[in-house]
């Protein structure tokens, strides 16, 4: 329906309706009394019919929505406000900046004292400390590349960028360009843009790709050096064959448990801020995991112990939340010597602090993720514990960084770590809302904790979907 307020370019005018509904009551009408003069036994019902056409009209064509008239903007006032914004709002603007921009003025080209700081938003005179309108450039910034770049502005009419290592240790794009005021000095605007966490950025992910080609250059050499021997001298010898076949293959399995970590941290990374919608009990996928791993306890004659909880809901992903816990109780089997006893419990309902309190007697702890706090959620708990070799305090807030190994540290089988398990835990928790926390000691061995917010009760926030 056409809107007064909203009017639709196919919609009638309101004179163009109010004109038709007129006009056809009007006809109507004429009609009626006509046809009542000719015949004045009818005259009194028809004249009800004129009576009944006018009503009629008049609804039709009565103003059915009230709208507020706005006031008009005088029509001069418009493109004036539009083409010239208040001067005081372009100041606000300029000193609003989270750049630190400069307006340079320069004097002769040879007296370095002569460029001046005509102009300096609120960033630049915190970054630089400049007291002062008109203070002498070179007094406020020393950089020679820098410089230069100013004087290419005022001087030679150059646009340039230049990279300034300045102050409080963060890294600046320096950018300087000419400003055309048509005044008798010449100016330049200077820009300084913070790029120190593009950088960063930059550098990790250089370090990340030398890392990941370097953890696969190693079993790859290796593989190459033995396609050699089996190629030559040991061709002939079906012992060194044999022995050398299977090294061969765990290098294979290695490259490939590498590139499979590899894939799941970029997996896990992408979909990092996206909180998983499923759900999953956590005591059960710990059960599962055991189950699956049971092979490789036996095999090491790992005495796995699992208590606690026998539900605990948690909103979830099943597949990472299972990795989390393959990860925690593969690192413990591994790290375990032969005869070991690794020790599992799920706890539900925990606070905050009672998901992160001490598990071990005198070794260090220390929390690897910590979620917002929120006092009233509770939380589901996973515990994992071995009396494997431990790590002094030193390595703990490095272990969920990519590629990190404890030197020295001996895994006690042929199946060496990639230095990524803990890193996709980190990850997976993070994803979770969830937390994780290490405690650990040289020869008492290892406790890690990953919590997550417990799942809302489903029957107290609404009925239950019918079962199909
Ligand atoms: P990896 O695949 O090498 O085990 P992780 O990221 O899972 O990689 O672990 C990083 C390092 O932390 C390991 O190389 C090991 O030195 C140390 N570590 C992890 N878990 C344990 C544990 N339960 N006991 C002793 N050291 C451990």
């Amino acid at each position: 329906m056409p809107d007064a307020s909203n009017p639709s370019p196919i919609a009638p005018t309101v004179t163009s309706r109010l004109w038709t509904a007129g006009a056809s009551g009007g006809v109507a009408s004429a009609v009626l009394l006509a046809v009542a003069a000719l015949h004045p036994h009818h005259a009194p019902v028809l004249l009800g019919g004129v009576a009944a056409v006018v009503f009629a009209t008049w609804m039709v064509s009565r103003p059915r929505v009230r709208v507020a008239a706005l006031p008009a903007a005088p029509a001069s006032d418009a493109p004036s406000a539009a083409a010239a914004p208040d001067p005081g709002l372009l100041d606000a603007a300029f000193e609003a900046l989270t750049d630190a921009v400069l307006v340079v003025s320069g004097g002769e080209p040879d007296d370095i004292a002569g460029r001046r700081v005509v102009l300096a938003n609120r960033a630049a005179r915190d970054l630089l400390r400049i007291q002062r309108d008109g203070a002498i450039l070179v007094s406020v910034l020393r950089d020679p590349l820098v410089l230069e770049a100013v004087d290419e502005a005022l001087f030679g009419g150059l646009e340039r960028t230049v990279d300034w290592t300045g102050v409080r240790d963060r890294h600046w794009q320096a950018h300087a360009r000419p400003l055309a005021c048509g005044g008798d000095r010449p100016l330049a605007i200077l820009i300084l843009r913070d790029d120190t966490d593009v950088r960063r950025m930059e550098l990790m992910r250089v370090d990340f790709l030398a890392n990941a080609s370097h953890e696969l250059r190693t079993p790859l050499a290796s593989l190459s050096g033995f396609i050699e021997t089996l190629k030559g001298h040991a061709k002939d010898d079906p012992k060194a064959r044999d022995r050398f076949l299977d090294i061969m293959s765990a290098q294979a399995d290695r490259m490939g448990r590498l590139v499979a970590d590899l894939l799941s941290l970029s997996r896990i990374e992408l979909n990092e801020h996206i909180p998983p919608s499923g759900r999953v009990d956590l005591a059960r996928a710990v059960t599962d995991v055991v189950d699956a791993l049971s092979v490789l306890t036996q095999e090491k004659e790992i005495d796995v112990v699992v208590g606690g909880a026998d539900a605990a809901p948690i909103r979830g992903d099943r597949d990472e939340i299972v990795q989390v816990i393959q990860n925690l109780i593969d690192n413990a089997v591994k790290y375990s010597p032969r005869g070991g006893r690794v020790e599992i419990e799920v706890m539900a309902g925990l606070s905050g602090d009672e998901a992160v309190a001490a598990r071990m007697g005198a070794s260090a702890r220390l929390p690897l993720l910590t979620p917002e706090r929120d006092a009233s959620t509770r939380h589901a708990v996973f515990i994992v514990r071995d009396h494997g070799p431990g790590m002094e305090r030193e390595h703990l807030p490095r272990l969920t960084e990519r590629f990190y190994r404890v030197e020295g540290q001996k895994s006690g089988g042929d199946r060496p770590g990639t230095g990524l398990g803990l890193a996709i835990v980190k990850h997976i928790v993070n994803r979770h809302r969830g937390g994780l926390a290490v405690e650990s000691a040289p020869g008492q061995g290892t406790v890690f904790t990953a919590f997550f917010p417990l799942a809302e009760d489903r029957r107290a926030s609404g009925p239950e979907a019918p079962t199909l």
